[in-house]
C-alpha cells in the first residue's frame, strides 16, 4: 500500500479540482477538502483494527478494499455528507465520495504487494496492476523505520512524474495562440 502521503495528496488534488467548479464560501471549501481527505483514506480505517489486535495482515486490506464495499459504504454515508457539505445533489455527493474511495483503491492496485480483493463478494481473488510504480510501505517494520524514507522518495518521484505528464498533456492540448 502507498503511504497516507499519496492518498492525502490525491484527495487534496481532487478537492481542488471539484472546488474550482463549485462557487462556495471558504468554509465550504474546507468541508469539501476534509470530505475528500476522509474518503481518500477511508479504506485504510481497517488498519485501526489491525493495530488494536496486533494482526495487521488479518484485518488490513481485506473487504474494505473492494469496489462493492466502497459502493455500499458511500451510499450509506451520502446523506451525512450532503448535510456536512450543504450540497443537496445526492448523485454528485455520492460521486465525489465514491470517487475519492475508488481512487484509494486504484492507488493501492498500483502498489507492490499482495493485491486487493477488488471484486469481493463475487470473488476473494486478489488483483494487482501488472505495473507497480509504488513500492509501498512495510508497516511490519514499525512506524519509524528508516526504510519508509525510500517509500516516501519513491512516492514523491511518481507523483512528480504524474504532475509533469499532466502539465505536458495540458500544454499540448492548448490551442495555438
Ligand atoms: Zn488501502
Amino acid at each position: 500500500m502507498p503511504s497516507p502521503f499519496v492518498h492525502l495528496t490525491i484527495g487534496t488534488v481532487l478537492a481542488r479540482q471539484i472546488g474550482r467548479h463549485r462557487p462556495a464560501t471558504r468554509s465550504l471549501h474546507w468541508r469539501l477538502w476534509l470530505t475528500c481527505l476522509f474518503f481518500s483514506m477511508a479504506p485504510d480505517l481497517d488498519a485501526v483494527l489491525g493495530v488494536i489486535t496486533g494482526d495487521m495482515a488479518g484485518y488490513h486490506n481485506q473487504i474494505s478494499h473492494s469496489l462493492f464495499f466502497g459502493l455500499l459504504l458511500c451510499a450509506l454515508l451520502t446523506p451525512v455528507c450532503m448535510v456536512f457539505l450543504r450540497w443537496a445533489q445526492a448523485g454528485r455527493v455520492f460521486l465525489l465520495i465514491y470517487g475519492s474511495y475508488a481512487l484509494h483503491l486504484a492507488l493501492d492496485w498500483l502498489t507492490y504487494g499482495r493485491g486487493l480483493m477488488l471484486f469481493w463478494p463475487i470473488t476473494e481473488r486478489r488483483f494487482i496492476s501488472p505495473l507497480q510504480p509504488f513500492i509501498g510501505v512495510r508497516w511490519s517494520e514499525g512506524v519509524f523505520h528508516h526504510g519508509h524514507l525510500f517509500t516516501l522518495a519513491n512516492e514523491a518521484a511518481v507523483l512528480a512524474l504524474g504532475a509533469l505528464l499532466y502539465l505536458l498533456i495540458r500544454q499540448l492540448r492548448r490551442p495555438p495562440a
